[in-house]
């Protein structure tokens, strides 16, 4: 079942969000729930926060849908290194119709759950590097707009906030 993303505003997606204790079904039905709810929106990556689940736990397909083996499963992640750095553009399901260039590490490193509960080190670049660490970034209660530098960052907030007036966000 889809679930609504709630958008930049919204408290649980400034908050640190809890580990997963258990692998139980409410688990695995969440799971299923943001695997639909994020190949509706044809994105490439959703976290539990978005949903308004806090949690660590997040999904990467950067196939946006098109091959079920390239969803990627996090729980739990933890960065056990990074190096290197990327700017490229980069959006967010919950601050629709706004991308801007974010700093990323080129490479990464990280060690999670999989979907069975299986400890998974998984290593990435260039694209995969950045959309896992924007979905991590979730987990902690950061925003691709907390990444920019404040004058950016404000310069998007009061076109969020012009938008929202008339009623347009
Ligand atoms: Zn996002």
């Amino acid at each position: 079942m889809r679930r609504p993303i709630l958008r930049y505003g919204e408290p649980v997606l400034q908050q640190k969000a809890a580990p997963v204790t258990a692998l139980t079904a409410e688990i695995d039905t969440l799971i299923e729930d943001m695997r639909e709810t994020l190949h509706a929106a044809a994105g490439v990556g959703l976290a539990a926060p978005q949903v308004g689940q806090s949690l660590r736990l997040c999904l990467v397909d950067l196939s946006a849908g098109r091959r079920p083996e390239q969803l990627l499963v996090l729980i739990n992640p933890e960065v056990l290194a990074a190096e290197g750095l990327q700017l490229k553009e980069e959006g967010c399901l919950s601050v629709p119709g706004i991308e801007a260039t974010v700093p990323r590490p080129q490479k990464l490193s990280v060690r999670a759950l999989d979907r069975d509960g299986d400890l998974r080190e998984i290593r990435a670049e260039g694209l995969l590097a950045r959309a896992i660490q924007h979905e991590i970034d979730h987990l902690d209660g950061i925003l691709f707009l907390d990444r920019l530098r404040p004058v950016h960052r404000w310069t998007i907030t009061r076109r969020i906030t012009r938008l929202r007036r008339a009623g347009q966000w």
